[in-house]
């Protein structure tokens, strides 16, 4: 097998977003490969702990998948105040000798730094277009979990566990190593549970993340790097919560066009023609789209941050956008000049944790993450981009860890599919492998 069939058959997709497989990722060449260590939501650590735990490896990782694509070299992102991951990265870097080279790249500590695009502008200085990828100026980004996944997947060992960051209102907030298909309903009964009644939850970062229902069965994917439990009255479950007709109601009567909301949006300071209050302006007439939302990235800023009436310009985005894509609209935008003084009006992390009223869930990087042990996991077949894998077990079939429960017909998009406890399959059912503990 070579490169890329391992990391597909390893299972390994991109762990910080949408689950690009990775093999298809580095199917074209790049001048960088980027490893995105900016941990960009505010409350997650896994990838602080990763950086600080496994150093070396992360350092072969990049420069290994740098080889793939036949980068120059690899670039490790990350925050200038991630002291600790700093000290082990360069102590690290003195006693290897790595081909092609890998070298830091320390990012402002601002939101949402680890978005691709700013990482990318801020470790290169170039500019991707608005609407294009990395690709198209001779980038490729990996985050630091995919990355140490890839490592593993080109030895043989395939893509079993993920390491999420649980915050917020439970007994005990860290970072857990848990079996990919672990109930989350059960991941937070080993946090210790609920310390509050009345609570929602968030599936990934405060920012970003969608709101889950806590009755909801929901899993832990490749994907998933934290879980969030917040009061029901919490600010960002209101937001989410507010129904879209409401939202118009209130963007007709109190949005005040300042344009703030423009004014600060990440895309808007790289030179990318997006204006979310020309978006609420068209939402609240309720007659017209307004294309340049196709832009929008979902990042927050405008809506959490920016917006001095607490109106919802990300979700107004998030459905005009759905819409323009609904009604086959294919606008093409060209890249302008960046705003004056641009740098100085990117948020800083810890005013928007303070503006979101998480500040209180922050908490220091552990030095150990808590391995949990799964008597049951659920796994889905379609954890990535593309299509989802085919069964290649039955019900009463015997796995180990680590087996081949989904496979991937040659070339198709996606990556195959492991068991993440030894066990016994229990049933296959709407796209999901069941399996038991072996007693
Ligand atoms: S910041 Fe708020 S009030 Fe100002 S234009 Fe944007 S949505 Fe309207
Ligand atoms: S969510 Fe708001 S701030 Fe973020 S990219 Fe979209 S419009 Fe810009």
């Amino acid at each position: 097998m070579n490169d890329l069939d391992l990391l597909r058959s390893g299972g390994v997709v991109g762990g910080g977003g949408a689950g690009f497989p990775l093999w298809k990722k580095l199917s074209a060449p790049a001048e960088y490969l980027l490893i995105n260590g900016a941990e960009c939501e505010p409350l997650l650590k896994s990838d602080q702990y990763l950086m600080q735990r496994y150093p070396s490896e992360l350092l072969k990782a990049a420069s290994r998948l740098a080889s793939i694509i036949h980068a120059s070299e690899a670039i490790i992102c990350l925050k200038d105040h991630y002291i600790p991951q700093i000290h082990a990265l360069t102590e690290a870097l003195q006693t290897l000798s790595l081909t092609p080279s890998v070298r830091l790249h320390l990012l402002p500590t601002v939101y949402p730094i680890g978005d691709e695009q700013a990482l990318l502008h801020s470790a290169t200085g170039r500019t991707v277009p608005p609407g294009a990828l990395p690709g198209s100026v001779g980038c490729t980004i990996v985050s630091v979990s995919t990355a140490l996944n890839a490592l593993r997947a080109l030895e043989g060992k395939p893509v079993t566990r993920r390491f999420v960051t649980v915050a917020g209102e439970v007994k005990h907030p860290g970072v857990y190593c848990v079996p990919i298909g672990f109930p989350v309903r059960l991941l937070l009964e080993q946090a210790g549970g609920p310390v509050i009644q009345d609570y929602r939850l968030i599936l990934g970062g405060p920012m970003m993340g969608p709101l889950a229902s806590p009755d909801a069965e929901n899993v832990v994917t490749r994907t998933l790097g934290g879980v969030l439990v917040l009061p029901a009255s919490h600010t960002l479950v209101r937001h989410a919560e507010l129904p879209m007709e409401q939202a118009r109601t209130r963007a007709k009567s109190v949005c005040i066009q300042c344009r703030t909301c423009t004014d600060l949006c990440p895309r808007h300071l790289l030179g990318h023609p997006i204006y979310p209050h020309l978006t609420m302006r068209a939402f609240a007439s309720g007659n017209r789209l307004e294309a340049s939302a196709m832009l929008c990235m979902e990042c927050g800023i405008c809506e959490l941050y920016a917006c001095p009436m607490g109106l919802n310009p990300r979700r107004v985005q998030q459905q005009q956008k759905a819409a323009l894509r609904s009604a086959g609209e294919k606008p093409v935008f060209q890249l302008k000049d960046p705003p004056a003084l641009a740098e100085y009006l990117q948020a800083p992390s810890g005013r928007v944790l303070a503006r979101i009223q998480a500040a209180c869930y922050d908490i220091p990087v552990p030095d150990t993450a808590t391995e949990v042990s799964a008597p049951l996991v659920c796994i889905p077949l379609k954890q990535h981009i593309g299509v989802p894998a085919s069964p290649c077990v039955a019900a009463g079939d015997r796995v180990q860890r680590g087996d081949t429960i989904g496979r991937m017909a040659d070339g198709a998009l996606g990556a195959d599919v492991h068991a993440s406890i030894c066990g016994t399959v229990v049933k296959i059912e709407n796209g999901i492998v069941v399996i038991c503990a072996q007693p």
